[in-house]
């Protein structure tokens, strides 16, 4: 992800690091020999729900965005805890086998941060917040700082904060969210211009987002709408600076300042898909003008599949004008500078998280297809802060 691939080289790891990167200088016992292998870093995962994983086929793509969003929060709220822990650990499973060394994952039940900081997996986890209504804003930001005074889950794993979209967090929320993350350096992740009806919501009005929010008593009837664009809107509310923001479908005028912001964007190819969305990120105008773009997998709510190599697979094939080389980028260090994350490169002082897909010995091919064969779906090699996953059997 960072220069040209090295042929049989020795990669030295040691606490977690990565030491040094060489030509091959001979071998002891402690070496692993991964000499058919092709090792690159883990993938990242930068925008996912994995406590919606119990969700899997329970919901159907509908036209009406705000009907899906009201079936989700109707399966959502009958799911048992353990129907959800028991989703958690698979969604991390089918993550893990497909190299996902590192996530950020938006998380709505605080109680669920033990057992997704304990997954092992490099994290970022986002506490979601939801909340129309200003005079709940000052109550729900003292929550979410409780939180965040209690520390970090673990060594791998920090708090960021995400506030979940601008039609379902008022401005108040949004402006004590952006100081909090200030006051506490932490990353603010946002579901940002994903459907038409945002745009019109943040300009018009839009009667289906209104109509969702009066019926769950959230509807606030002094919102004017800014007649603003979902980036612009995030920006007069001073929470712009560095956001990660998903799916960014309509942002096709607003490159110039999300450059200026340093904003990055998550793109989730199945996601996408399962919408049938006809709009999409502009991936490859984003790219070119040097925006950061990641790769996510968003929930099972909205995609077939937590497989991170059938979301290669997919990018491939919604991005024709992005190249594979590309997307493995994207997957990589694209997310490890969205998150903040020290990985997504295997270079001296990185962390060591690798995976690494063992090859035929006649394979000739160029190395950037491998993870995109179709009959690939597991990854044969996988480290996370240079440690064995024992639970994966991969080597
Ligand atoms: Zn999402």
């Amino acid at each position: 992800m960072c220069g040209d691939p090295v042929e049989n080289g020795e990669l030295i790891i040691d606490g977690g690091n990565i030491i040094e990167v060489a030509a091959q200088q001979g071998s002891d016992d402690a070496d692993l020999d991964l000499s058919d292998y092709l090792l690159m870093p883990g993938f990242i995962n930068a925008h996912s729900h994995i406590s919606l994983t119990a969700l899997e086929n329970k919901l159907s793509p509908s036209d009406s965005f705000a009907d899906w969003i009201r079936a989700l929060i109707s399966h959502n709220s009958a799911l048992d805890s353990e129907s959800r822990v028991q989703g958690i650990r698979s969604g991390a499973e089918a993550m893990k086998r497909s190299g996902v060394t590192a996530l950020g994952d938006y998380v709505a039940d605080p109680e669920l941060l033990p057992v997704i900081g304990g997954l092992g997996f490099r994290s970022v986890l986002f506490l979601e917040t939801i909340g129309f209504l200003p005079e709940k804003a000052q109550e729900l930001c003292k929550n979410v700082e409780e939180i965040l005074l209690r520390g970090n889950p673990s060594s791998i794993c920090q708090l960021g904060l995400a506030p979940h979209a601008p039609y379902s967090v008022s401005p108040d929320l949004f402006r004590l969210i952006g100081q909090l993350a200030q006051q506490h350096h932490c990353p603010v992740s946002c579901h940002v211009a994903e459907i038409k009806e945002e745009g019109r919501f943040l300009v018009l009005g839009d009667d289906s987002l209104e109509e969702l929010l009066k019926e769950r008593s959230a509807w606030d009837p002094k919102w004017q709408p800014p007649y603003k664009s979902p980036m612009q809107y995030l920006s007069s509310l001073g929470v712009l600076d560095r956001l990660i923001a998903v799916h960014c479908n309509f942002v096709s005028d607003d490159l110039d300042l999300m450059a200026e912001k340093k904003v990055s964007a998550t793109f989730c190819p199945q996601s996408s898909e399962w919408f049938g969305r006809t709009k999409l990120m502009p991936v490859r105008a984003l790219l070119d003008r040097g925006i950061t773009v990641a790769l996510g997998t968003d929930s099972l709510a909205s995609s077939n599949s937590l497989n991170f190599l059938d979301e290669l697979r997919m990018a491939d094939k919604l991005l024709p004008d992005v190249s594979r080389k590309e997307i493995l980028t994207m997957a990589t260090s694209g997310g490890a500078e969205a998150l903040g994350l020290q990985c997504g490169t295997v270079t001296s002082g990185q962390k060591a998280d690798l995976i690494g897909f063992r090859l035929p010995s006649s394979y000739s091919g160029p190395w950037w297809d491998v993870p995109f064969e179709p009959d690939r779906h597991e990854v044969d090699f996988y480290r996370v802060d240079g440690r064995y996953d024992a639970g994966l059997g991969a080597k």
